[in-house]
């Protein structure tokens, strides 16, 4: 049986970026790949940043990339069962209650810093007495909780980063639980993680130390270790991580016209060995992925070469991909597609070939002549050179000068497909109107 599952979990506290997409696109990747379930868990500890709006979007851009989840869970709805092991780990002396304000923890910080040391938290609270505690709580203190971090080693074996080893000794023991008695995302993340039987986590690089705290807390619930991958974190193109690149919203880019595979396709092989390709469906990106192929520099994404290769992406599109949102035929879609910046560019010629427009009348005399020597309908493969030739001839005009009025005149533009192609989608009778300057 496979028991692979790999999961999602953003925290629902903004609209999906680029960065959190391309952890989405690793994640339901590799899930594909192995054969496994993908999960999506909605990391929303933090009820007063956590939004249903941004929930919703994010859904949205997860279907609409194609990444169908087999089952879903909340973290808001799961406080009880974070309760009982909170206290199974506290009645082992895992997890401790700390006293400390905000201000005195920097204070300590910085005077730790000032000699040197790494700011490590010193587990006064482990020391309190019954009085300390008492005289605490009469001052109006309240507790946070710490993770209570076993001395020793820390090992595991990264899919990005190889083998992967930290002392014990150099980690501050994790906050877990606030003042208020809210969560922080480390140990919850560790409970679902093992109650759904979590076998591979890839996330961005920034959760290292986070990773090395919760091995220890998947041991300390008696958990096995999921497979981790950490991706090095994506940067602007000016080099350093940049605000906006953290903002750029995939709802623009969808509105802007950037297709959900020229997306997937993108980020799956951005920072990696491979070059960055088109693929049409997710099976066969998935077939592709192999995440030692990344390297460890943080890949620069520049949104421009996005678009650049999302226009690409549409060019070299086989018709099946897309022929139920074109609305148009394989002939029609082949011989436009050269000319799509975005798919709904394909409108463009669809009123060229079968609406009205008012032509561009350049060079009066020669379209004329182009309308008068219009061959009778039916028309072969020969048709237009034999016609063109014919004007050629007659005009004495060639290239530009020949080419260009007659363009502008069936379709109203400055480029576009081949006129040999075009032409017998307009048809005799519109292109006759249209070289003759009427509005047809
Ligand atoms: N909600 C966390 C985040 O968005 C999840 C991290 C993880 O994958 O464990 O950073």
């Amino acid at each position: 049986m496979n028991n692979t599952k790999v999961r999602f979990a953003p925290s629902p506290t903004g609209y999906m970026h680029i960065g959190n997409t391309r952890t989405a696109v690793f994640n339901y990747l590799l899930a594909k790949k192995l054969g496994g379930k993908f999960m999506l868990r909605i990391d929303d500890t933090d009820t007063a940043r956590s939004k249903k709006e941004y929930e919703d979007a994010l859904r949205d851009i997860l279907l609409w990339l194609g990444f169908k989840w087999d089952e879903e869970a909340r973290q808001s709805a799961r406080m009880s069962r974070y309760d009982e092991v909170v206290a199974k780990l506290k009645a082992e002396g895992r997890v401790y209650a700390c006293y400390e304000t905000a201000e005195e923890l920097e204070v300590m910080r910085k005077r730790l810093m000032n000699k040197g040391l790494p700011p490590i938290y010193d587990r006064k609270g482990l020391s309190l007495t019954a009085e300390d505690i008492a005289r605490y709580e009469a001052e109006g203190r309240r507790p946070h909780y710490r993770f209570k971090l076993e001395a020793g080693i820390i090992e595991w074996d990264d899919m990005v980063r190889g083998h992967c080893k930290y002392d014990a000794v150099n980690l501050a023991d994790p906050v877990i639980i606030r003042e208020d008695g809210s969560y922080l995302y480390h140990l919850p993340s560790v409970i679902d993680d093992a109650d759904f039987g979590i076998t591979h986590i890839i996330r961005g690089e920034d959760h290292v130390t986070n990773t090395a705290s919760q091995v220890q807390m998947f041991k300390a619930l008696g958990a096995p270790l999921p497979v981790f991958a950490h991706l090095p974190l994506l940067t602007g193109k000016e080099g350093k991580l940049s605000k906006r690149l953290g903002s750029l919203g995939v709802r623009e880019l969808r509105a802007e016209g950037v297709e959900a595979m020229a997306i997937s396709s993108f980020l799956a092989k951005l920072g990696t060995s491979e070059s960055i390709e088109p693929f049409y469906d997710l099976d066969a990106l998935a077939d592709s992925l192999d995440l030692s192929k990344l390297g460890r520099s943080q890949p620069k994404f520049d949104e421009e070469e996005l678009k650049i290769f999302n226009t690409r992406y549409i060019r070299s599109l086989p018709y099946e991909k897309v022929a139920e949102r074109v609305d148009v035929d394989k002939e029609f879609f082949d011989a436009v597609k050269g000319n799509l910046n975005i798919l709904s560019d394909i409108e463009d010629w669809k009123t060229v070939c079968h609406q009205k427009i008012k032509p561009i009348i350049e060079d009066k005399a020669l379209t004329d002549l182009a309308a008068s020597l219009l061959p009778p309908e039916p028309w072969s493969a020969e048709t237009f050179n034999i016609w063109l030739n014919e004007v050629k001839t007659q005009s004495g005009k060639k290239g530009k000068e020949l080419f260009h009025p007659i363009r502008k005149a069936l379709t109203a533009a400055e480029n576009g497909p081949e006129l040999k192609i075009l032409l017998p989608l307009i048809g005799r009778a519109k292109a006759y109107s249209r070289l003759l300057g009427e509005e047809a």
